[in-house]
């Protein structure tokens, strides 16, 4: 273990993170500035680099050194974060594998810290003025799409849902399509599905078609608007992709929370995450919201809250934040009750508010797609958490030296990642499974 507390961690120009590598201070912190003003100068910054100073061994690729400089933002970055937030000290292991582990066995609490803060810069830090967090803008974000596991049945329940279905969100192993955990679903079903299997023809492909487009117009009633985002259920069996990032983003501009979807955009998913961040923020959530299929997701907070969706301090919070669909996507919205309920011109709290902050910001994270996804399951969520945490800092012109004492005052939020939570739960069940097999058969 290297420990560092805030004086130790800037006292010298090197730093010792673990591993065969010592880093300049200077280079992390220009490769940071970098990083946050514009993926594509950043990518020329580090390929000009100048190799041989930093390693002797010229095998090394131009990506593994760009991989490896990542993970020396990472590490640097994240015991930043953690000295940031108010942690008297951080103790990391050396080795990168272990280091690994110890980040996701934190990440709930780094994100709900993270959530805490940003949440709260309005007191926190400062106003950005009279309109400073009144506005959450949600958006999904199809770019960053990683190779997952095929485990898709992977269920985790919170506070909200006795039953979640999110999918792994490992890597699947090497010549799988199943991850480590998940090798025992590989062997028994996947042969026999891909042989019984055959592509549907034509004639089959159009009745699909047609059945779904009914199911559209007639399921969902109420609002009688297309924009559902769900993709069909086998449609999500078969993708070995994750389906991008989530994100919300306040009308000043700030990153208040995200999350990577593995199974496309479910309204479940996104209001398990905004009860998350409710909880997370101590109930300092914006008054209103902005979401491109804003009708369907309120039409499923009123159809559900009290039955499937529980009722709780953060779901009742969420029922009374009047969402709005955004503005481009609102000509789209042709639905009697759509028009009436959710038209953002007629919504006098979204009057002088940029309800376009959420794209703003995806343009600039599209730039990171490749980076992002040649990560890893467990360093992508940390990677993108840093990344909004100094864009936020910039934002705000704050140092990311700064101290903020909110350690003590973060809500305990277990579920905060429900990817986190699920995984934990398949870490336990998987592990007592092939215990039990090594010993009972
Ligand atoms: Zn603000
Ligand atoms: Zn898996
Ligand atoms: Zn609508």
């Amino acid at each position: 273990m290297i420990t560092f507390t805030t004086e130790s961690l800037q006292k010298y120009d090197t730093v010792y993170l673990g591993g065969q590598h010592a880093f300049e201070r200077a280079l992390i912190e220009n490769y940071t500035c970098q990083l946050i003003s514009r993926a594509s100068s950043w990518q020329k910054f580090v390929d000009g680099l100048n190799l041989g100073a930093f390693n002797s061994n010229l095998t090394d690729t131009k990506v593994e050194w760009r991989k490896r400089l990542a993970m020396a933002f990472i590490k640097y970055k994240l015991v930043e974060f953690d000295l940031c937030i108010g942690s008297s000290s951080v103790s990391i292991p050396s080795s990168a594998r272990e280091f690994d582990i110890w980040m996701w066995d934190q990440y709930p609490r780094l994100l709900s810290s993270f959530m805490y803060l940003w949440s709260n810069h309005k007191t926190l830090i400062k106003s950005c003025g009279s309109n400073c967090s009144q506005c959450i803008v949600i958006d999904g974000h199809q770019k960053c799409r990683r190779r997952v596991c095929r485990a898709k049945n992977v269920q985790v329940s919170t506070e909200e849902f006795e039953s979640l279905t999110v999918g792994c969100c490992r890597t699947p192993s090497l010549g799988s399509r199943f991850c480590e955990l998940h090798q025992v679903l590989d062997e028994k079903n996947v042969t026999a599905e891909s042989l019984t299997k055959q592509k549907p023809n034509k004639k089959q492909k159009m009745m699909k078609k047609i059945i779904m487009g009914r199911y559209r117009q007639h399921g969902f009633g109420a609002t009688n608007c297309r924009t559902i985002k769900q993709r069909s259920e086998s449609y999500i069996k078969r993708c070995s992709r994750s389906f991008g990032i989530l994100a919300g983003v306040t009308n000043c501009k700030i990153v208040i929370t995200f999350s990577e979807i593995f199974r496309s955009e479910t309204l479940r998913e996104i209001i398990s995450l905004l009860c998350s961040t409710i909880r997370a923020s101590n109930y300092n959530f914006p008054k209103c919201g902005v979401y491109d299929d804003g009708c369907h997701l309120v039409e499923f907070i009123r159809n559900h809250y009290g039955q499937d969706l529980k009722r709780t301090s953060a779901s009742t919070s969420l029922y009374e934040t009047k969402f709005s669909v955004d503005r481009t996507h609102f000509k789209g919205h042709v639905g009697r009750w759509c028009r009436a309920n959710m038209n953002p011109y007629k919504n006098e709290m979204l009057n002088g508010i940029n309800t376009q902050a959420a794209e703003q910001l995806f343009s600039w994270v599209k730039n990171y797609a490749n980076i992002l996804s040649s990560l890893g399951w467990r360093r992508m969520p940390i990677y993108l958490l840093l990344l909004f945490h100094y864009k936020n800092l910039e934002r705000m012109s704050i140092r990311p030296t700064h101290v903020f004492n909110i350690a003590s005052s973060v809500p305990f939020t277990p579920t905060v990642s429900l990817a986190h939570a699920a995984d934990t739960e398949q870490v336990s069940k998987y592990k007592v499974s092939s215990f039990e097999i090594r010993n009972f058969t």
